[in-house]
């Protein structure tokens, strides 16, 4: 007889153990699950102090510090009474900062983003734009604005970079583990975790709202990788930026539609709604969606949503503005044109130039313009770009017309600050002197600290970078294969005393990172010169499916391999806010070199300006604006060749010189101390003159000053009286478009342009009389434009003045202006017709003009 034997199968369940913290450490726990322990450094110097090697290998990770140290090192902390001293100071100024009133009297602000830059520890964030969306937070935490964040929680977020031996970039996907963050489940009164759905063609995608502290304020962030969903559905929130146009299309619905419902289910009826990016387009149609749910018609919702939208846009590249074709659009958001009582031509429409258009794609950017009141660029020459890459939306205006801003970039001064930089203006700044961060007045005190320890502190932070570049390059090159020849040759050549400048950014190819390379015998020199050493450090990952990007990592890996660059030309593996921050507190200087005009602001360059590191850029985005030559130096603004490739050697010959008869000469020319006194002028002149122009405070308050609160007005207008004046002004609109073909000029009397030249200092006139076809006539402009032509393509506004309305009858207006044009010249002019109306906030609101 045999017996069976039984219950031999691994039998195995999931049990989470929990660290328990002894009570004296309880504060500990609380203060990891704030982010702001990250930019309070009272916080961030304890967490460090109780395992620095393990803190750095565990990313700076303070949740999975506390859950991994073990119970006896947990019992020592908990007896040793200066530590528990420590801990009760960095609480005390903790809850100090949390318990502060929030500024009375603000519009409710819900801002969206794809990704979010808070710290190394949180996967949320690729580059710039994140990072940017994280300051950002941070500050609406400082600032105590009335604001809350929305977004997605990655499981694997973007890749870790690795380097194979010969340059080629590797890609990591590590799982971040929830339990390890500082994210709690968002609970419903019952409390039990929020959940919310969505549809994803036909499927029910179960969605969880998770909630991450950014000192004051949150984020909320949206999650589908659990059980209750299909594989492919879990996948929605793994990577970012990661799979094709239709995973970036689903992702994008569940952050627009998701995140409305999850606010909707919360509770938190923002006033304004802040799209950062073209990614958060979604959100607009399932507001319109609830607002037609309840009652309003579609052109009706479409003012409410309008009145209440602010999109950012991000890049003046057309191909970096996302776009769905008709047939991805139908199969994943059909049923919403029915849902919106329109036809689905009616719907595609919103994301298109042409609406005739079958075959044109879905553009987020057109979407999000066309459903947001306001929209603004990110420096003052994007802004501009914007205009022109825009104005086909707006026929009838010329791109200076077109009702696109700007607010610069910044950021987040706490973040990016050197803590010894930061003690240095302390001293001098006052107490308390970050909250009035924008006054240059403070600024300038950096004069009254000498020469000689402003050096020795940038010099500290120098080698603290070069030591940290020196032990990373030993880890990663033995871990790639390289031989320690190689490894020891380039190691022993990097020299402390070295001029330091620094590139580091994502390596999209309008970046330029190679530009450097163009004449290499000429940089051969240029970094081998006698006791004027040059180190170039590089750093920045290339997006997986970007060949050209990955090409230009290879090459510098390769010449960072010739033993005449060895130590000089160096690549760092792996870029990320960590190392951001300390490269650029420690470089000499910072160098960004784009094809202009695609930079839309760049970031970095302001963290490095913060901190004294100077700018060598090229006039675009933020250095546009913030150059100074006694601050900085500048490749010129204008482009030389439309050919791309002479414009690239013309501005690597540029580079070369300024390097070497400008930034190497002053940066070595030493007095008796040993420091460069024409050198630390620069220093002082980019803390004093242009850093304090891009913190994150500015930003925020031009935000407050040209958006949110004018949005905040609009849109609390347009809701008044169960949102009577939306169904008014919808009506209106309707109204007016329909009559608008209908108008006709009945009498047009003007100085005769054609047969006479204007004598300066004589007046132009004209008197027009237009059959309005029903339109009220208070709803009417008339205007003078004056241009100037540039070339075949484009004319430049110089002067427009209204006409005066001097009668109206039942069906005809009567308009007169005299006006003195002043400059000589030859200029094209015309009269243009366009409705206004008191709910109007710029003239392109209703988007009708009638050029006599
Ligand atoms: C600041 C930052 C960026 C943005 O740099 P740009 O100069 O705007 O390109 C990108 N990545 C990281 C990790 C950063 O810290």
């Amino acid at each position: 007889m045999t017996i069976t034997p039984t219950n031999t199968e691994m039998k195995l369940k999931r049990i989470f153990i929990q660290n328990q913290l002894p009570e004296a450490l309880t504060p500990l726990h609380r203060m990891s699950h704030n982010i702001l322990w990250s930019w309070m450094p009272q916080v961030s110097e304890l967490f460090m102090s109780i395992d620095p090697q393990q803190f750095v290998e565990l990313n700076y990770n303070p949740v999975a510090l506390l859950e991994n140290l073990a119970p006896a090192r947990l019992n020592e902390l908990a007896q040793d009474k200066d530590f528990l001293q420590r801990v009760n100071a960095a609480e005390k100024a903790f809850d100090a900062y949390l318990a502060e009133p929030q500024k009375p009297n603000l519009p409710r602000v819900a801002y969206f983003s794809m990704e979010y830059g808070l710290h190394i520890s949180l996967k949320l964030y690729s580059g710039g734009l994140g990072v940017l969306a994280g300051d950002y937070l941070k500050e609406a935490s400082d600032s105590n604005v009335d604001l809350f964040g929305v977004g997605l929680l990655y499981r694997y977020g973007y890749f870790n970079q690795g380097l194979s031996l010969n340059g080629d970039q590797v890609h990591h996907y590590p799982a971040q583990k929830f339990t390890q963050l500082p994210v709690e489940p968002v609970r419903r009164e019952d409390g039990n975790w929020l959940k919310i759905t969505v549809g994803i063609q036909g499927r029910i995608v179960q969605v969880k709202v998770w909630s991450l502290a950014i000192g004051r304020i949150k984020l909320y962030l949206l999650d589908t990788d659990h059980e209750d969903n299909s594989p492919e559905d879990r996948a929605l929130t793994h990577q970012l930026y990661g799979g094709d146009n239709e995973h970036r299309l689903k992702q994008e619905i569940l952050l627009g539609i998701g995140g409305v419902r999850a606010i909707e289910e919360m509770n938190l009826l923002p006033d304004i709604y802040h799209l950062n990016e073209g990614h958060a387009g979604f959100l607009s149609i399932e507001r319109l969606k609830n607002y037609v749910d309840g009652g309003l018609t579609f052109p009706e919702a479409r003012e409410v949503v309008r009145a209440s939208s602010l999109y950012t846009t991000h890049t003046p590249v057309p191909a970096g503005h996302d776009h769905f074709s008709e047939h991805l659009m139908r199969s994943y958001l059909y049923n919403y044109a029915s849902e919106l009582g329109i036809e689905w031509s009616d719907f595609m429409a919103l994301g298109r130039l042409n609406p005739e258009d079958e075959h044109e794609d879905f553009n987020m950017s057109k979407l999000s313009i066309r459903l947001s009141q306001r929209v603004n660029g990110v420096s003052r020459l994007h802004g501009q770009v914007s205009q022109e890459m825009f104005t086909s939306l707006f026929p009838g205006y010329t791109a200076e017309e077109v009702h696109i801003g700007y607010v610069t970039n910044s950021v987040h001064y706490p973040t990016w600050i050197a803590e010894s930089i930061h003690d240095l203006f302390t001293t001098k700044f006052g107490n308390d002197w970050v909250r009035d961060q924008s006054n240059k007045e403070i600024w300038r005190k950096v004069h009254q600290i000498d020469d000689e320890t402003l050096f020795k502190t940038r010099h500290a932070l120098k080698v603290r970078l070069l030591n940290y570049v020196k032990k990373k390059l030993e880890v990663d090159m033995r871990r790639r294969g390289e031989s320690p020849r190689t490894t020891f040759d380039i190691l022993s050549k990097i020299n402390d005393k070295a001029l330091v400048l620094g590139f580091a950014r994502r390596f999209a190819t309008y970046k330029r990172a190679t530009l450097l390379f163009t004449n290499r015998d000429r940089l051969r020199e240029l970094v081998n010169r006698k006791d004027q050493p040059v180190i170039f450090l590089f750093a920045g990952k290339a997006h997986p499916a970007d060949q050209g990007g990955q090409d230009l990592i290879r090459q510098i890996v390769h010449i960072s391999k010739d033993p005449e660059f060895a130590g000089k030309i160096i690549f760092l593996e792996d870029y990320n806010m960590e190392m951001a921050k300390l490269l650029t507190q420690g470089v000499d200087i910072w160098l960004n070199t784009p094809t202009r005009p695609l930079e839309a602001s760049g970031t970095s360059g302001m963290k490095a300006a913060l901190n004294g590191s100077v700018n060598f850029s090229v006039l675009d985005g933020w250095w546009a604006e913030g150059y100074r030559p006694d601050a900085g130096w500048a490749l010129p603004l204008e482009r030389t060749y439309d050919d791309q490739y002479l414009q690239n050697e013309l501005d690597a010959e540029t580079m070369y010189r300024i390097l070497e008869e400008e930034i190497i000469p002053t940066f070595y020319k030493r007095d008796e101390r040993g420091i460069s006194p024409e050198w630390m002028g620069y220093v002082k002149q980019i803390i004093a003159e242009v850093a304090p122009t891009f913190t994150m405070k500015r930003m925020m308050d031009d935000y407050y000053e040209r958006y949110y609160l004018p949005l905040g007005k609009s849109a609390a207008a347009i809701r008044q009286d169960g949102m009577q004046p939306a169904r008014d002004y919808a009506a209106w609109k309707e109204d007016t478009a329909a009559r608008w073909e209908g108008i006709e000029t009945v009498e047009n009397n003007s100085f005769d342009t054609m047969n006479h030249a204007l004598p300066v200092g004589e007046s132009f006139t004209a008197e027009v009389v237009i059959a309005t076809n029903g339109i009220d006539a208070d709803h009417l402009v008339l205007e003078a434009l004056f241009y100037q032509r540039i070339d075949e393509e484009k004319i430049v506004l110089r002067r427009s003045q209204p006409f005066e309305r001097i009668a109206s009858t039942e069906g005809t207006a009567t308009f007169r202006i005299q006006l003195d044009p002043s400059l000589a010249g030859v200029y094209e002019y015309g009269f243009r017709l366009r409705p206004t109306h008191e709910l109007m906030p710029h003239a392109q609101d209703l988007n009708l003009v009638y050029w006599i």
